[in-house]
């Protein structure tokens, strides 16, 4: 596969520059969790090449059909709860470790604070690889704030399946319970077209509501805390205030289709930035990129982080 003429896909190259960043950004999509088993949506064997997105993940489906777009949900949520983080995520998280950041970023101008770590996906495996690096010996020096920190440098941009809100009290839940309803216990496929009661979907206070209207246990109907087709992405002002400070930006595993997230490449370029692409296959975004490595992200990204601690170590014994 061939990268574009104005772009290099040298790693040493590459990791000089990624060792003078002053202001990390990372974005990932799909194909990061592609080698977990995460069906992706666009590629090839990608989720929308036999599902209509419209039908199952929008805000008209949900209005017409909840209980398909739980159906949908449930299965998708219960493939992920089953998945686990793969070499690429486990990578990134490192950079949730003071000590980490040190030894690869040692030119950021505030090396207290985690890389902006933006992730389209919403199957928690970014979360869950960094909350796995935050039990490890290296995390207990941090305090509660630095821990703070790296919860709040990590942006879900399209929700996450691990997030309720209730649709009458407007609680917000997080949970990793499955399923969310009893209905889905059983395989909801056999179904066929009957289609299941609104009242045996997932509600507000869980299966063993028991008629109390408190705020969280209210019985309404709950949704995935995820964000749809038709609806506004999540922290958008808030992840441009920090990509304008953003000197190289990690752009991995996304098709770069999907808006506003295939703006910020764009953003960090005008602003002098350096973009470098991550990605199985060609993107819209090559030709932008200064970087190109096509490949498997869980070997690419490792590399990178291997070589870039060679080229820090041997500088810092130099
Ligand atoms: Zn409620």
């Amino acid at each position: 596969m061939s990268t574009s003429l104005t772009s290099s896909s040298d790693p040493d190259a590459f990791c000089r520059i990624l060792a003078s960043s002053k202001s990390l950004g990372i974005l990932t999509g799909a194909g990061l969790s592609a080698a977990s088993g995460i069906e992706t949506y666009r590629g090839v064997d990608g989720q929308w090449n036999h599902t209509n997105p419209f039908e199952v993940a929008s805000l008209r489906a949900w209005n017409e059909n909840p209980d398909r777009v739980w159906t949908y949900s449930h299965s998708r949520r219960d493939a992920c709860l089953r998945a686990s983080p793969n070499a690429a995520h486990d990578a990134l998280a490192t950079l949730s470790l003071l000590s980490t950041r040190k030894r690869l970023l040692p030119s950021l101008t505030d090396p207290s604070k985690p890389p902006l770590y933006i992730t389209q996906n919403i199957d928690g495996l970014c979360r869950r690889a960094i909350d796995s690096i935050m039990k490890t010996p290296e995390a207990e020096e941090m305090d509660a704030d630095e821990k703070k920190l790296v919860h709040e440098r990590h942006i879900e941009m399209h929700g996450s399946m691990y997030r309720v809100v209730c649709t009458q009290c407007k609680c917000i839940k997080w949970t990793e319970e499955n399923p969310l309803a009893p209905i889905f216990a059983n395989d909801t496929s056999t179904r066929g077209d009957e289609k299941i009661p609104i009242d045996q979907l997932p509600r507000c206070g869980g299966s063993s509501w028991s008629g109390s209207n408190r705020y969280g246990r209210c019985g309404g109907l709950l949704r995935p805390g995820v964000v749809w087709f038709g609806e506004v992405p999540e922290n958008q002002g808030e992840i441009i205030r920090h990509l304008t400070k953003v000197d190289v930006l990690l752009v991995i595993g996304t098709s770069s289709l999907v808006h506003p997230a295939a703006s910020y490449a764009g953003t960090v370029k005008k602003n002098g930035g350096t973009v470098a692409v991550c990605n199985l296959g060609p993107t819209q975004i090559d030709d932008h990129a200064d970087f190109v490595f096509h490949g498997p992200c869980e070997k690419t990204i490792p590399m990178l982080f291997k070589r870039l601690g060679q080229i820090n170590d041997a500088q810092a014994s130099a």
